[in-house]
């Protein structure tokens, strides 16, 4: 038969498997091929070919090899644990960014220390170098089998998978999982792996359900790259804004408020109250109008914006609802607001407009309310109050291009002062092919306003990836994402173009020829959502934090108590001219107040004693400089005027 590469085809015999086609191809590209595609859908090596097949080799240069390499050492992880804990029970063991992971059951919660021990059963089952087999089982059987090992969140998986769904297992040696596949041909393929940290989380995510324990690993083609991995996580954990953010004073969370509303302590307020002040002055300069609406409302705004039917379940409702969002008792429902949009809708809507308003742009600092799982809360990152520097311009069609391109040099504009220009990706988010149902249906609209967007796009120039089933309900966006220092990405700000608004909240304008039109609305943040930014700075400066925004931009250390009224006057004078500044007047030695500033990583230290004090001059420590200086302290003043009103970062 007759089998079709990337480029050419090749004759092999009737029912030869993938392995034996690569075989054939060459010897060198077998010896690498850990998984293969046929027709485009992955596959085992070990999968029959037919007839006219298209085969592509799937290697660990590829990200889907490399995940098929990370999975098997998940079953390999899962098999040890059955080994040394005959009683756990297995949960699920899905691929993720940098690894693996494998949700278990223990009769005895194991800890750290079980680490050493699981791994080295891990190396005695690659060592043996198991092949790994599938077949597939009926529904009945797949359950029978599964009772048999005693593993009843498998048969829960199982009793949960669609009626005509195909039911497979692995299997290696003694051990037999449930899983889709596919897998690496044999144990021994397996070069370099590392089990990396323990965490707990409930069963599918839910905390009315039993709390397992979730076992992270890696693995590499090579352990040189293994190395390096640990070494950069190592240096990643560090950084974490959900610790470093903590341990700087930054945020802090309570038990007694609850989870996804992250305090933030005076530091971080400041911090936001820097930026906020930076945008909404910034906002104002390029013609938008603030707003200051309420954070919640009736279920009949949300019921015309279409968050009742497309968003409800992330909603925080107050009063009773059944399925369909309707009050169970007759009274009111309301609900803590999700976006700004349908509020700033209002303020258009009242009174007449006509083309000569538009393009209209409002915008707010405002606090927004979603619900999302408790599994997915992540320190600042994924909370679920926040702070959004939320915006609508609307516009006639014709103006959505101008705008538009104007929203994204904003963006910009914030980006550079951040320092975070070069951090960030863009991706185009559309609804693609999906026919989901949380999409407002409108084919021929979602048609036109991709088409737009991608006209808009390609125009400005920027690099973008497109990514289907992405969209907002109403349209599609361009989501400006930025990676944490784990890798994983997340939306920092988005501008995104909404067709559908208009016509639903009846925003009419009087054209140039008198008659009545529907607005195009842009949805867009500035900055993003405060909190989540703030939590990338974390990460980013490691504490470091560029001059502008620094809470402390100068503290002030007197030698000695003699010099305490020259240091207030150092003070007064950087407070005047508008610079943040501290004076550490604890009566400890200078050299344990230098040290504890500077772990601060406050950018501008300044030492006053008897000298300088005389002379009306300050000696400079500046961050990052290991010279100190002293100069008078009005050039130092200015130094910093200048740097902070240009938001220099060093
Ligand atoms: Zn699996
Ligand atoms: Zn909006």
């Amino acid at each position: 038969m007759e089998i079709f590469l990337k480029n050419g085809s090749i004759e092999i015999d009737n029912g030869a498997t993938c392995h034996d086609a690569v075989l054939k191809i060459s010897e060198g590209l077998a010896r690498s091929a850990v998984a293969a595609k046929v027709n485009g859908k992955l596959c085992d090596l070990s999968s029959k070919l037919n007839d006219g097949d298209k085969l592509e080799i799937v290697t660990l240069k590829d990200r889907e090899g490399l995940e098929v390499y990370r999975h098997t050492c998940a079953h390999v992880l899962a098999q040890a644990l059955k080994n040394i804990f005959p009683t756990c029970k297995l949960a699920i063991g899905p691929v993720i960014d940098n690894g693996f992971y494998y949700d278990v059951d223990f009769n005895t919660p194991i800890t750290l220390d079980d680490f050493a021990k699981i791994e080295s059963e891990m190396l005695k089952i690659i060592n043996a170098n198991t092949p790994i087999e599938r077949f597939e089982l009926p529904r009945k059987e797949a359950v029978k089998l599964m009772k048999k090992f005693d593993e009843n969140y498998k048969i829960e998986l199982i009793e949960d998978l669609p009626e005509n769904e195909t039911i497979s297992f692995y299997k290696q040696g003694s051990f037999t999982d449930l899983c889709r596949g596919p897998h690496l041909p044999s144990t021994g393929k397996i070069k370099a792996f590392k089990l990396t940290s323990l965490t707990g989380a409930y069963w599918r995510g839910n905390e009315k359900n039993k709390m397992l324990t979730r076992i992270y690993g890696t693995a590499f083609e090579k352990k040189s790259q293994l190395d390096e991995y640990l070494v950069a996580a190592e240096e990643a954990k560090k950084r974490d804004h959900n610790k470093l953010g903590r341990d700087l004073g930054i945020f802090m969370t309570s038990d007694i408020i609850v989870l996804g509303f992250p305090i933030l302590m005076p530091k971080g307020a400041k911090i936001l109250q820097v930026l906020t002040r930076f945008v909404e002055d910034e906002e104002a300069k390029r013609g938008f109008m603030i707003t200051k609406t309420p954070n919640m409302a009736k279920s009949d705004l949300y019921k015309i914006s279409g968050h009742w039917a497309h968003y409800r379940d992330k909603m925080f409702i107050l009063g009773e609802v059944d399925d369909h969002g309707e009050s169970v008792d007759g009274e009111e429902i309301m609900a803590l607001r999700p976006m700004t949009c349908p509020f700033q809708y209002q303020i258009f809507k009242n009174g007449l407009k006509s083309y000569r308003d538009l393009p209209c742009r409002y915008s707010e600092t405002a606090t927004e309310f979603r619900k999302e799982a408790s599994g997915e809360m992540h320190g600042l990152i994924r909370v679920r109050q926040f702070t959004l520097s939320d915006g609508h311009i609307i516009c006639t069609k014709e103006q959505v291009e101008e705008e538009f391109k104007r929203c994204l040099d904003l963006s910009y504009y914030i980006l550079d002062a951040l320092g975070m220009r070069n951090d960030v990706t863009f991706r185009f988010s559309k609804r693609g092919k999906s026919k989901s149902d949380k999409y407002i249906d409108n084919d021929e609209a979602w048609n036109n306003t991709e088409a737009m967007m991608k006209v808009i796009l390609d125009d400005i120039g920027i690099d973008y990836v497109e990514a289907d089933d992405e969209a907002a309900f109403y349209g599609p966006k361009l989501d400006v994402q930025i990676k944490n220092v784990h890798g994983k990405e997340d939306t920092l700000i988005t501008i995104q173009i909404d067709f559908a608004a208009g016509e639903s909240f009846e925003m009419q304008y009087i054209d140039v020829d008198g008659t009545k039109q529907y607005p195009y609305v842009i949805h867009r943040s500035s900055i993003g959502c405060y909190e989540r930014t703030l939590a990338f700075l974390i990460e980013k400066y490691a504490g470091a934090f560029p001059l502008w925004m620094c809470p402390t931009q100068v503290k002030i250390l007197p030698i000695t108590d003699r010099t305490l009224d020259y240091a207030e006057e150092v003070a007064k004078t950087l407070l005047e001219s508008g610079i943040r500044c501290e004076v550490d007047k604890r009566n400890e030695k200078i050299g344990y107040k230098i040290r504890e500033a500077k772990m601060e990583k406050v950018p501008y230290v300044l030492v006053v004693g008897d000298k300088e004090a005389e002379d009306k001059t300050v000696n400079v420590n500046k961050r990052g400089i290991e010279e100190k200086q002293t100069v008078s302290l009005q050039d130092f003043v200015k130094t910093v005027v200048k740097e902070n009103a240009e938001k220099i970062i060093f």
